[in-house]
């Protein structure tokens, strides 16, 4: 039996055998071939170039009722690119004039190609190189006899995976959101950090998942037998029988307390002395209402809508989108706050994979509202379809990742600019929807005051803020081990903008992970927050962490906590607070 540990993800524990998805052909061969095997060597080529379109039309033909709609249209687009001259006769050409073998011959010509779609400045157009990159992952595989599952295969492996557990060198959120429905028991990954969009989802889609596992796809094979230990972080390879009977029987504690947990979900989220406190729930597609309303949500704090814009060949038209907004609202009671696309960085389009050597800087670059500003033909319709949307239920917009006051007025005045674009063309919409920031950037929760001057409402991105403020990229794995939701500066800016809103008279919400993790809930009201937005399958666990408290004396504990130099007694003092006061 092999143990191997990373950071885990949620509390379950799953127990499975495992589909590895084949992520890397790093190792590409690169040998000459004799004039005399030439036409054997250009066969091999065409044939797996053949096999794979194969393939692409079978999974095609055969995809589940339940896939999500686009991924035909998704398996079209990968059809074309294996069409294109430079993948699937250029490298014939390299392997007759230049002696080369296939996979070399492929490899520099499919390069030539990324490079290209890496110069395109239109973000869609430069996120193709992805699809190149996964077609030559697929000849690859089949050049060395080893078609392995791609990430782009998952909305394609059924629904009934519910003993499986999907091991991956990396998931992005693209792909991690074709997992949903296909009722898998984990995944595990070897890059991905806790507040990762990966883990996030792997939150959000109520699963056990571990992430940064380093060498994870190395030493485990299809097939293996797996418990998944999301509480320790743990993987057990090939578990002998009296380690499975334990970790059964620690899987029905679990269950059994998620159903005891359950029972609350039509309690109220008062505290001990009284005061009321407002639970509502992030989504990611209009599909996770269900889970929303089962765990009892007040409403949606975070609608993380650049999820409509992956896995598919073109961004969903106005239309489209008011459609899934008008889904949501007319389901949902209670507000429904709907961010404004937040792509770039780790989450691309087209099931984008970031191109790691970029991905260290690009949370810095153009995302979120950086990139709506620049690309008004994104913004402006996504706009147009909120406001109308907005007519059939309790809409809020919320800007991502504001940072200058300037980004706000040039929001602002492009709201307006929509709105009498639609009063012009007499469309039916609602002007008074309220608006929101993130406030996620260092820059952004110092000045709180300014920001909740102009705004409705704020949202603390603790998330980004953390990614931030620590300087470490949520998604490099390396440096994991310093995410820290206690540090000093993140508690002060948390407070700075909690006391903003309260002076200003506006509501002020917390929607990074850590609203979600019972371990911060004392501490969070301590400071002032009355209003938590979290994955679904944290809302129970929080429900009941509120229900626990006694408002009265947290402040001061927590200004002890604030005031406090050692980390040691920090941890201390947070672990007193957690255990005062419980029923
Ligand atoms: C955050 O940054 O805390 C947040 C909620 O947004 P996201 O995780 O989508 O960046
Ligand atoms: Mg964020």
């Amino acid at each position: 039996m092999l143990s191997l540990s990373g950071t885990g993800i949620g509390r379950g524990i799953a127990i499975g055998r495992a589909i590895v998805l084949d992520q890397g052909h790093n190792d590409i061969p690169c040998y000459r071939i004799s004039a005399t095997a030439l036409s054997g060597e250009i066969e091999r080529f065409n044939h797996a170039v053949d096999a794979v379109r194969a393939d692409l039309k079978r999974v095609q033909r055969n995809l589940p009722t339940d896939a999500p709609p686009e991924t035909s249209a998704f398996i079209d687009v990968h059809l074309l690119m294996l069409d294109d001259p430079v993948i699937s006769q250029q490298p014939v050409q390299t392997i007759q004039e230049q002696q080369q073998n296939a996979e070399w011959a492929l490899k520099s010509h499919a390069d030539t190609l990324i490079d290209f779609f890496e110069d395109i400045a239109d973000p869609y157009l430069r996120s193709k190189k992805n699809d190149v990159a996964q077609v030559v992952g697929r000849i690859m595989g089949e050049l060395a006899h080893s078609p392995g599952k791609q990430p782009s295969d998952l909305a394609t492996l059924g629904s009934s995976l519910a003993e499986q557990i999907i091991v991956a060198r990396d998931l992005t959120p693209a792909d991690t959101i074709m997992l949903r429905g296909r009722n898998m028991a984990a995944f595990v990954t070897s890059l991905g950090g806790p507040i990762s969009h990966t883990a996030i989802l792997a939150r959000s889609l109520g699963l056990p998942a571990i992430v940064g596992l380093h060498d994870v796809i190395d030493t485990i094979h299809n097939n293996d037998l797996l418990i998944v230990d999301a509480a320790t972080g743990t993987v057990l390879v090939a578990p002998d029988e009296p380690l499975l009977a334990q970790f059964r029987e620690l899987q029905q504690q679990h269950l059994r307390h998620q159903q005891r947990l359950t029972l609350l979900k039509s309690e109220k989220a008062v505290t001990q002395d009284g005061e009321a406190i407002t639970l509502l729930a992030n989504i990611e597609l209009p599909e996770d209402i269900e889970g929303l309303r089962s765990a009892g949500a007040a409403g949606v704090g975070l609608y993380r809508t650049e999820f409509l814009f992956m896995n598919r060949p073109k961004p969903p038209s106005e239309d489209e989108q008011y459609q899934a907004y008008c889904h949501v609202l007319r389901r949902v009671e209670g507000p429904v706050t709907i961010r404004t696309l937040d792509l770039g960085a780790d989450k691309q389009v087209d099931g984008g994979r970031p191109d790691r050597e970029t991905t260290a800087t690009s949370a810095l670059g153009l995302r979120a509202i950086r990139l709506c500003l620049s690309e008004p033909s994104l913004f402006k319709p996504q706009l147009r379809a909120i406001l109308r949307a907005a007519v059939h239920g309790d809409a809020q917009i919320m800007i991502p990742m504001l940072s200058s006051l300037r980004e706000l007025e040039q929001s602002l005045a492009l709201v307006g600019e929509v709105c009498a674009e639609l009063e012009r063309e007499a469309v039916a919409f609602n002007p008074k929807v309220p608006l929101g920031g993130m406030i996620e950037v260092p820059a952004a929760a110092v000045s709180a005051d300014l920001f909740a001057r102009k705004l409705d409402f704020l949202s603390i991105g603790t998330n980004d803020l953390i990614q931030y403020t620590l300087a470490i990229d949520r998604v490099d794995d390396s440096v994991n081990y310093l995410y820290d939701p206690l540090h000093p500066s993140v508690l002060r800016l948390i407070r700075t903008v909690i006391r903003a809103g309260h002076e200003a008279d506006i509501p002020v919400s917390m929607c990074g992970e850590m609203a979600g993790d019972p371990a911060f809930t004392r501490l969070l009201l301590g400071l002032g927050l009355r209003h938590f937005s979290m994955e679904p399958s944290q809302l129970l666990e929080i429900r009941q962490q509120v229900r626990q408290s006694t408002l009265a004396g947290l402040s001061g504990q927590v200004t002890d906590i604030l005031n406090c130099v050692e980390t040691g007694s920090l941890y201390d003092l947070v672990d007193q607070l957690n255990q005062t006061d419980s029923d």
